[in-house]
């Protein structure tokens, strides 16, 4: 290793954070936060996905970016993270359902969580204690991720589709491994990242090199999500274009998940939320501004 000034640092930096995020684990700071995804034609929430953040005694809230990535590199950190990920999601789903809602839940897992059969395991064990039926918990693995260990990641991605859960695919398209793996691994959704539908309306070929990504995941047998819509003519582009679902800054913000139930819990027609609610990520923790009351439908075929 070549000696580099901020080498150091940066090592302290994650000796740190490592030794606050054992802390946090014990202190339950950490929280979940929901985004819903919306089905784009009926406008009905079908799933809501946790997203992990960090209630930091200092800091304030803190997002992923911020904390995963050290989190990852430790197994004693990862392993009980998404475990307390796992068991908090299904106890909110849990909640949401005997409210009356029903929301499937997605659980992001890293790519350390794929190394080892056991993890099937432990999922197993927390769907039979919460009683959560395995077909209302959705999976995310980035398409990396399964690039990683890839016989390893493809038999507990195979043991956990086995159990009835379903698998989706993050950043679809991102890296090269997509296509062998879906041919392999049993996957239900692919999500397509904001990057490729960014340009939308656009022109033809824009419009074009959108549809193909979707026919290709339908082809595939998946349904297929944009992550990261923020706008009503993104969305009606990707109506046009045949995409089934959505998420995004237009509807909703993460946030806990009773104020997901407060905007979208009675509303039948999918209702895009103003856009005084994607102002700044501090919005994430105010409540929701719009209600169902206040939210017009749609505007789609
Ligand atoms: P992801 O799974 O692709 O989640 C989507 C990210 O896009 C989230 O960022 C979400 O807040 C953000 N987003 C949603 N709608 C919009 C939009 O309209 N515009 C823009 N610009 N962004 C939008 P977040 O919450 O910071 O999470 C980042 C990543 O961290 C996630 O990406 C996921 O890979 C990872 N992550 C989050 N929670 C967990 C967790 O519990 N476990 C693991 N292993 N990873 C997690
Ligand atoms: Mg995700």
């Amino acid at each position: 290793m070549v000696y580099d000034v901020g080498t150091p640092q940066h090592a302290t930096h994650v000796l740190l954070m490592h030794d606050e995020l054992l802390r946090a684990l014990d202190r339950d700071e950490l929280v979940l936060h929901y985004q819903p995804k919306m089905e784009l034609l009926t406008g009905r929430v079908s799933c809501l996905e946790a997203l992990v953040r960090w209630q930091h005694p200092d800091r304030g809230l803190l997002l992923p970016s911020e904390f995963l990535s050290v989190a990852e590199q430790y197994s004693e950190l990862i392993g009980p993270m998404t475990s307390w990920v796992l068991r908090r999601a299904l106890a909110d789903c849990t909640a949401w359902t005997a409210a009356g809602l029903d929301w499937a839940v997605a659980v992001n897992l890293s790519h350390r969580n794929l190394a080892s059969l056991e993890f099937a395991d432990t999922v197993s064990l927390m769907l039979r204690e919460s009683g959560v039926r395995p077909g209302l918990l959705h999976l995310e693995v980035t398409e990396t991720a399964l690039a990683y260990d890839n016989e390893m990641a493809a038999q507990v991605v195979g043991a956990l589709a086995a159990q009835g859960v379903s698998i989706s695919m993050d950043d679809f398209g991102v890296g090269f491994t997509s296509l062998t793996r879906l041919r392999t691994v049993q996957v239900s959704e692919v999500k397509i990242d904001r990057a490729f539908f960014a340009d939308l309306p656009g022109d033809d070929k824009d419009r074009a090199v959108v549809r193909s990504f979707i026919d290709l995941g339908h082809s595939l047998g998946c349904l297929v999500t944009a992550v990261g819509v923020e706008s009503q003519d993104v969305a009606d582009a990707l109506v046009d274009a045949g995409c089934d679902q959505a998420q995004g800054y237009l509807w909703q913000r993460p946030c806990p998940w009773e104020e997901v139930a407060r905007a979208f819990g009675s509303a039948t027609t999918a209702t895009a939320s103003n856009s005084s609610t994607s102002d700044s990520a501090s919005t994430e923790i105010e409540p929701a501004t719009s209600g169902p009351g206040s939210q017009g439908a749609m505007n789609h075929p």
